[in-house]
């Protein structure tokens, strides 16, 4: 480490939550204990209980006889949501630390989910009194009316890695627009999910049964809520693999799916860019959340005259990173969120090692601070061969690959060559060239000069193994919602 050994000085007494506790009537678990832990300490942070199926079928239950007084009441709905997003403001602290402690990003991070996450559901509050259709004279005396009415039980299953936001984008719009809900949080980070959630069960007028939560496994838990027949919708956020799985079982009783998943995203830097911005917009690229993020920046792609002059700056300063427990605010990395997730990337950065050249990181840290938590230095890797693994597959972790390309129609092949399509970054001065390789390649969002700026207004989602359907935005809304058609005929002759 560049810039000496950090000392912790956020961290403070701490008590371990039990959940669910007084006021947490929404979360349906009479199962089994499991334990959620600090990925910086190994510190318990909360123990909660597992969902049986049992519990399943009564949160699906509740929020099949939930339905009307929710989807016919617009003005309810944007005052619960808009409740809900004063309380996560008013509550963001402890909330913060809470996410920190038990995903592990730095506080700063953690305060930017937060205020990140009541800003979305402001925006879809507002929207709550717009889920309206159209009309359209279609003849004479030929009316089509148009109806925007909630798919119905919507099942939202979200990951680990921004736990809060990740429920908010699917969580919020499927209430907005009128649909009950029942959430499946990660295992991972159960505590922070449930303890968001119970400041929205607890808004006034929400009624009982739209919102309710089990809690425990994928493999049990979350397929017994994928495949339950009181389900409409599956709104899931994870794995491609995961995805895959879960629309297949969708599929046995046709419910709809929108699927956010996994990514390999290209950022590429163009001789004539602004250099300086294009390294700081790598670092963040690849080094947001610890590299786990689904649009990271994982392949860096810069033109042949400057690559070695940006590698050799991307590895000074990738050195010198300070990286600890997310809770002292001069942390700049913080752990993997859980020792599998640190195995994993060891175990990257250790086929790389045979087959590239390691510029920086890279290691499993030790000492007095690192032994109790998942810390890995952040690994650069030049001079990969075509096919390579780290190149192809998703790591979720800091781990940075480095390529050079010769010219525009090189670039574009490198960047598409993956089966992922969720996001990318591009570095030029070059308005013909953003816009001629913004539209090449084939990704949901093109970041041109910038990177990982988000806005509720527009949508992200996948091309290829990346997804389907839109989240945030307009068409964000619209996923939960099915349209029907209304048809007045004043003088129809059937016959
Ligand atoms: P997973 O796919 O492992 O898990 C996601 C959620 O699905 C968790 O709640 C998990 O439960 C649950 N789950 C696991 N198996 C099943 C199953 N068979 N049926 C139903 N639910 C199941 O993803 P991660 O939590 O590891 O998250 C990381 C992944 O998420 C990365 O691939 C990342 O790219 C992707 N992601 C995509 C985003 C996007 O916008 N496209 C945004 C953020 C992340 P449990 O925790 O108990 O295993």
């Amino acid at each position: 480490m560049g810039a000496g050994a950090p000392t912790i000085t956020g961290r403070t007494a701490w008590r371990a939550l039990r959940l669910p506790a007084a006021g947490h009537d929404f979360v349906h678990a009479r199962g089994d204990l499991f334990e959620s832990t600090d990925p910086a300490t190994g510190e318990l942070v909360a123990v909660l209980q597992a969902s049986t199926t049992a519990d399943v079928d009564a949160a699906v239950a509740a929020a099949v006889a939930a339905g009307s007084r929710w989807s016919s009441n617009g003005e309810l709905r944007a005052r619960v949501l808009y409740g809900f997003a004063q309380a996560l403001r008013a509550d963001a602290d402890r909330l913060a630390e809470l996410l920190t402690r038990e995903q592990g990003k730095t506080i700063h991070e953690a305060h930017i989910e937060i205020a990140g996450s009541a800003k979305m559901t402001e925006y879809y509050a507002g929207l709550a009194r717009l889920v309206y259709g159209r009309s359209a004279v279609l003849g004479d005396e030929v009316t089509g009316v148009v109806l925007r009415e909630p798919v119905g039980v919507v099942a939202v299953i979200t990951p680990w890695n921004w736990p809060l936001t990740l429920l908010v984008r699917s969580l919020v719009p499927a209430l907005a627009a009128g649909n009950t809900t029942v959430v499946k949080p990660a295992s991972i980070t159960p505590a922070i999910s449930v303890e968001a959630l119970a400041l929205l069960a607890r808004q006034p007028g929400l009624p009982d049964g739209v919102l309710t939560c089990v809690l425990g496994s994928g493999t049990t838990v979350g397929e017994s809520l994928v495949g339950h027949d009181g389900v409409d919708m599956i709104a899931f956020t994870g794995e491609t693999d995961t995805g895959i799985r879960v629309m297949k079982r969708a599929a046995d009783g046709l419910r709809k799916v929108a699927l956010e998943l996994g990514g390999k995203a290209p950022n590429v830097v163009f001789a004539d860019a602004n250099l300086d911005k294009a390294l700081a917009g790598a670092e963040n690229a690849i080094f947001t959340t610890c590299g786990q993020i689904c649009t990271a920046g994982s392949r860096l792609i810069v033109e042949d005259s400057i690559h070695d002059e940006l590698l050799e700056r991307l590895a000074a300063n990738t050195a010198g990173l300070r990286v600890g427990d997310g809770l002292d605010p001069s942390t700049q990395l913080g752990p993997l969120a859980s020792a599998a997730q640190r195995d994993k990337v060891l175990e990257y950065v250790g086929r790389g090692k045979t087959e590239a050249t390691l510029v920086a990181g890279g290691a499993a840290l030790e000492g007095e601070l690192y032994d109790a938590g998942n810390f890995v230095s952040p690994a650069i890797f030049a001079d990969l061969p075509t096919g390579s693994s780290l190149l192809r597959d998703e790591i979720f972790g800091p781990v940075l690959t480095v390529q050079r390309f010769a010219d525009e129609a090189d670039a574009v092949a490198l960047a598409n060559d993956t089966e992922y399509g969720l996001a990318a970054g591009l570095w030029t001065q070059n308005l013909d060239r953003a816009w001629r390789v913004g539209r090449a390649i084939r990704a949901g969002t093109i970041w041109i000069n910038t990177y990982h700026h988000f806005y509720d207004e527009v949508e992200v989602g996948g091309y290829k193994r990346s997804g389907i359907g839109r989240q945030q935005g307009l068409e964000g809304l619209y996923e939960f919602t099915e349209t029907k058609h209304l048809n007045f005929d004043g003088k129809a002759t059937l016959w």
